[in-house]
């Protein structure tokens, strides 16, 4: 049957890419259609229920900024919290969360049902209709046809799917879920490049069985124990008091015996005997791999993650396998505080399809057919925040062609985000993509706290930001920037600031005249402190042309973060300047737009090797063609020689 209403775009996929693909579309005035296996599974967290991170915050936070879902549905389901690095700079700082798993999938599916241009409809997909070059829709498991201009394929570990615990191995898209066979096999029809890859998860134990009297605690930020200060929010719209009830996580540890039973259980060990063909992410190994890699090491931290409120299960963080089920057994009991622990659930791997997205346009368009945008886990990333990222980027590209509007493509100065699509298109992947910091060359203004001072204005201008969140950055910004000018413009010096006063607050009498901005640049001088001054002489003054002043009681919630903003700026701002001209000038060749006529071949001035690997990849942009691994500056510079010969 050929449905009787068309959609501009179609999202295959209820996952984190697909659910942010399919909000940012519907938001931006798309007709929009989410096509998923199983409603009961949108916004699933296939693994740890636990966001964000180094790097994955900052991803969050992006998506956030520009009215995506993830960061409210963490505040209203995050049952701990915590800012990783919080000791070192604003750069590295990082949000995280433990979610309760079903508060957060209700939070997702509450804002999809909700959501104005968005249709739900439970089905698998099985095929796209492509005519010509151009994808024009979806057909499902029972032969529904769905017509699309455009259409979001956020497949996940589905494609191809394959569980693996010991030997034994089994069709699924991940546990309790089918695999996508038939669409796997359509895609590989179209030839679109492609190859495996693996990921893997820990057996989930019954808190109930658990003896945590034997374990550490570590309680999240904000609560008793924990570092003082607020519970931590991650959506700049979030309040603590959106927050269910805080819980602690805890800390055990593997032993000799652990490692000694892990060793055991080897010669069954789909990795280590070829089962499995795919390849795992290095930096976030499986136990087995840890024990094998690692051999010197006596002991490896564990934590015991509650998955939610209503439930006894944990997550055991740092025991991720697919050794057998006998050797689970034994290896979890191994543990201190574990001796009784009763597995609720295996502990497996799976291997799945992913596609080269170094064939991608830089809108996440494929190369090979029109109207198709690739998101999530299928373009060989791992983790809930790169998917919803890139969810959100592909949704928006693909409401932005059937708009006729050019694509958005964030820089890697401006955003994570950009950064992320940047190395997915240009270097591809050689094992499961995640995000870290050290990434992004420009991080000192990719930070989380000014994400939505990076990108609401981009989402606002895109129609993804409501009024709601636009009215509370304008106030955020304005009142960062009224204060800003305003230290700028008051000063101090020797006559008017009492010796006394100085010493108490700058830890010196001052000598010169300063402005409050020169002053605040001081390490060891905040602004409250600098506020205090005087008796308070230098507070803004809330008035009808100031309404926003720098008051707590003017902005309430807003407060905090206007004077973060204001401190880190002042302190950090002679290395942001810095960035800032480095930034200015790689921009030079940034965008310069390389014809996509080019023939590589006849730049005889470049090597053999980047000429063909220039012909592979055919980048956009000199900035792209920069980053392809191999092509040095020394090539660029050549080739910005021939294009300037008109070549
Ligand atoms: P998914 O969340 O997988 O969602 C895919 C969605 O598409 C599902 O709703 C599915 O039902 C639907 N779907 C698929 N095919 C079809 C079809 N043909 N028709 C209709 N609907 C379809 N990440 C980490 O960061 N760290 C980890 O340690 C980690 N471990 C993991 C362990 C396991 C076992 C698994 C399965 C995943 C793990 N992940 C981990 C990865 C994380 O779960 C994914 O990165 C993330 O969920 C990817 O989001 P996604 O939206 O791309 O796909």
């Amino acid at each position: 049957m050929l449905y009787p209403q068309e959609f501009d775009v179609i999202v295959v996929g209820g996952g984190h890419a697909g659910t942010e693909a399919a909000l940012a579309a519907a938001r931006m005035g798309c007709k929009t259609l989410l096509l998923s296996h199983n409603i009961e599974t949108l916004g699933q967290m296939s693994c740890n229920p636990s966001i964000g991170g180094i790097g994955k915050g900052h991803l969050v936070k992006e998506v956030d900024a520009l009215g995506g879902a993830m960061g409210l549905a963490t505040d209203e389901g995050g049952i701990q919290f915590r800012i990783l690095n919080s000791s070192k700079g604003p750069a590295v700082r990082a949000t995280r969360a433990q979610a309760d798993r079903i508060l957060y999938k209700a939070a997702i599916r509450q804002r999809l049902e909700n959501q104005p241009n968005l249709w739900l409809f439970q089905q698998a997909v099985d095929d796209l209709m492509v005519e010509g070059k151009r994808v024009v829709g979806a057909v499902t498991q029972v032969g529904i046809r769905f017509r699309a201009r455009t259409v979001v394929l956020t497949a996940g570990t589905f494609l191809d799917g394959k569980i693996h615990v010991g030997l034994n191995n089994y069709a699924a898209g991940r546990a309790g879920d089918p695999p996508a066979v038939t669409l796997s096999a359509r895609l590989k029809e179209l030839k679109l490049p492609q190859g495996r890859l693996k990921t893997g998860t820990p057996p989930r134990i019954d808190g109930r069985s658990i003896d945590f009297s034997k374990c550490t605690e570590q309680p999240g930020d904000g609560v008793p124990g924990g570092l003082p200060g607020p519970v931590p929010v991650f959506s700049f719209m979030g309040k603590a008091s959106m927050h269910p009830q805080q819980m602690p996580c805890w800390i055990t540890h593997t032993n000799a015996r652990t490692h000694d039973i892990i060793r055991s259980g080897f010669d069954r060990s789909p990795m280590f005997t070829g089962k499995i063909e795919g390849i795992g992410p290095r930096y976030c190994p499986s136990v087995e791999d840890k024990i094998n890699r690692f051999a010197d090491k006596d002991s490896h931290q564990i934590f015991l993650e509650p998955e939610g409120l209503t439930t006894h299960e944990y997550y055991p963080n740092g025991i991720s396998t697919s050794l057998p089920f006998d050797i689970q057994y034994d290896l979890v009991r191994s543990m201190v505080g574990l001796e009784n622990a009763h597995i609720l659930r295996p502990g497996y791997a799976i291997e799945y399809d992913y596609f080269d997205p170094r064939s991608l346009k830089s809108s996440f368009e494929t190369r090979q057919i029109e109207g198709l945008f690739f998101a999530g886990q299928i373009n060989g990333t791992t983790g809930y925040e790169e998917a919803a990222a890139q969810g959100l980027f592909a949704g928006i590209n693909a409401a932005l062609q059937c708009r006729g509007e050019a694509a958005w493509l964030p820089r890697r100065d401006e955003a994570y985000l950009g950064v992320l699509v940047d190395d997915l298109i240009t270097k591809g992947v050689t094992e499961p993509y995640r995000m870290f910091t050290s990434r992004a060359e420009f991080r000192l203004q990719l930070r989380e706290d000014n994400a939505d001072m990076r990108l609401t204005e981009a989402g606002r201008r895109m129609g993804l930001v409501d009024d709601e969140r636009w009215a509370a950055f304008s106030r955020k910004q304005e009142a960062v920037s009224r204060e800003t000018e305003r230290l700028r413009g008051t000063w101090v010096n020797p006559r008017n600031l009492p010796a006394a006063e100085s010493e108490r607050v700058l830890g010196k009498s001052i000598e010169h005249e300063y402005n409050l901005a020169d002053l605040l640049r001081r390490p060891d001088v905040s602004y409250t402190a600098l506020m205090s001054l005087d008796g308070g002489k230098y507070l803004p003054v809330a008035s009808e042309a100031a309404p926003t002043a720098v008051l707590p009681e003017v902005l309430g919630d807003l407060y905090e973060p206007v004077v973060e903003q204001i401190e880190i700026a002042a302190k950090y701002s002679g290395y942001i300047d810095r960035q800032r001209d480095e930034v200015q000038r790689a921009a030079h060749y940034e965008n310069l737009r390389l014809p996509p006529e080019l023939d590589y071949g006849q730049v005889t001035a470049l090597s053999f090797e980047v000429r063909q690997k220039l012909s592979k990849h055919r980048p956009e942009t000199l900035g792209l063609a920069s980053r392809i691994s191999g092509v040095t500056p020394a090539a660029i510079s050549l080739l910005m020689i021939h294009l300037k010969k008109g070549g």
